[in-house]
């Protein structure tokens, strides 16, 4: 029963009054006995040294390894093919012995990777999600959920929410219904749909977060981004005063994080996690560096393509080693002067999935080049790339109301004139508008769905590849300390 994902399994109508029970409980009921304990041990921990912290990881290593070898079908053959046993992997060096774990091999060997003595037929799953259509889904048990979300409010502590503080999410969920909103009563939290499309429902959401009193906004950077572009551009009232805005499960764009920070007048942070529980890094105190969180997992940054792979510790069910994200993670921190954490690795930000860069014959292109060429445009309210095939970008736009045609056509022209001179002359850009840009069934945005780049990565850094994979760096300040 402490477990709030079976509760998310159940009929809805058994759902509400348990929800309701849950609202009901004190923090240090509700949240059961893992979340307390591994919040409290992050809290204890979060200043140990980095020997400290390495000790824990490898003792952490250890046990998953030894699980693995003994009860997941597919990391006993992987032990056995190569002649080794747990008790080989003596560092976090040797590590890289075991060969990395992609998106593509767990889609196939997903049985495989199932523990032999979880029972995992009568757990809840989480899902990943992506507007590919390459989604992917994991088995999760109590205590990996629990754990996960002490993870995420000790990342939070950090621009000071509590457990059990009332906050509006705008995540998750498609609600087309006219009210637009769910009340989680065990979460506390009012849940808005992540699609706002005009005014009107950007002025309802606003009334809505001010009646709820909640001093912190969660969800899609796309959508809170959006909102506060509504703020702006029809100079809507904010009826309330936030602690802080929380961003997670896309990647945070700098213009999206000054609109936000400039309307909502607050902090705001940023969360990069996933559904596979491989690796959490959030940012701190005084900083918007991403601090990966070594209780969590390790995590290794790719040292050439700077591809982030980890080895989760909260997941038995499904253990994932070296786990390939796609997510690349730009400017790792080596010398930083912040809030005493010896967290590691640090990087500057989350530059994207592999899917989010374009790729053309002059090179590839991460969101943050791109967006470059977008900060001009003032006739459209939202764009997408669509990338197929390596010469030719669909580009959609939802045109602004009352712009008139003239100067958006205009103003596209010089769009399309910059990103054909800048990406490359033989690319054919095609200039798309739309009345809604594509989303995923959650309603999470991605800005460049990009067919070929992920292709072009996978060839660029496997060809020649050790049979370990690419080149993994585990960098922390100070100095760079490599893996291999
Ligand atoms: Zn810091």
């Amino acid at each position: 029963m402490r477990c709030i994902d079976r509760l998310r399994k159940m009929p809805y109508s058994l759902q509400r009054p348990l929800r309701r029970v849950y609202g009901a409980l004190p923090p240090s009921l509700a949240y059961g006995g893992t979340f307390w304990k591994t919040y409290d041990f992050l809290r204890e921990s979060q200043y140990w040294s980095r020997e400290k912290l390495e000790e824990y990881q490898l003792e952490r290593l250890g046990g998953l390894l030894h699980h693995a070898y003994d009860n997941v079908p597919y990391y006993r053959r992987i032990f056995d093919e190569r002649g080794m046993k747990p008790g080989d992997i003596q560092s976090l060096q040797d590590l890289r012995r075991l060969p990395c774990l992609t998106k593509d091999k767990f889609r196939e060997s997903f049985a495989a990777l199932v523990a032999t003595n979880s029972n995992a037929a009568g757990l809840p799953m989480a899902h990943t999600s992506g507007t590919s259509g390459k989604h992917l889904a994991i088995y999760r048990d109590c205590a990996a959920v629990q754990q996960e979300l002490a993870c995420v409010f000790h990342q939070w502590s950090r621009v000071g929410f509590m457990p059990g503080d009332r906050r509006v999410e705008i995540r998750g969920i498609m609600i087309r219904s006219r009210k637009r909103y769910e009340y989680d009563r065990a979460f506390r939290a009012l849940r808005l749909s992540p699609l706002i499309e005009d005014v009107d429902t950007a002025g309802y959401y606003l009334r809505l977060i001010g009646d709820f009193r909640a001093d912190f906004l969660h969800g899609y950077p796309s959508a809170i981004a959006q909102l506060a572009e509504f703020v702006r551009q029809y100079g809507l009232a904010v009826p309330f005063r936030l602690k802080a805005v929380l961003l997670a499960s896309e990647v945070v764009y700098g213009w999206q994080r000054k609109i936000v920070e400039d309307v909502f007048s607050c902090r705001v942070c940023g969360l990069y996690g996933m559904a596979e529980q491989v690796t959490m890094a959030g940012e701190c105190e005084s900083s918007s560096h991403y601090h990966c969180l070594p209780q969590y997992g390790i995590t290794e940054v790719d040292a050439e393509s700077g591809e982030i792979v980890g080895t989760g510790f909260l997941n038995y069910v499904s253990p994932l080693i070296r786990y390939r994200t796609d997510d690349i993670a730009s400017d790792i921190v080596a010398e930083r002067d912040c809030c005493g954490r010896e967290y590691y690795p640090v990087f500057r930000q989350v530059e994207g999935r592999v899917g989010d860069y374009i790729a053309t014959s002059r090179g590839l292109f991460g969101p943050a080049t791109i967006t470059h060429y977008f900060k001009k445009l003032n006739h459209v309210r939202e764009t997408q790339l669509i990338q197929s095939d390596l010469d030719r970008i669909v580009v959609r736009v939802v045109p602004r109301g009352g712009a008139g045609d003239g100067a958006r056509a205009e103003e596209l022209e010089r769009l399309r004139r910059d990103l054909l001179e800048n990406l490359g002359p033989h690319l054919h850009v095609e200039i798309e508008e739309v009345d809604e840009l594509e989303r995923t069934a959650s309603g999470k945005f991605k800005w460049i769905v990009s067919d070929v780049s992920g292709d072009i990565l996978e060839e660029r850094f496997s060809v020649g590849a050790p049979a370990a994979g690419p080149s993994m760096v585990n960098r922390a300040g100070p100095g760079v300390r490599d893996l291999i």
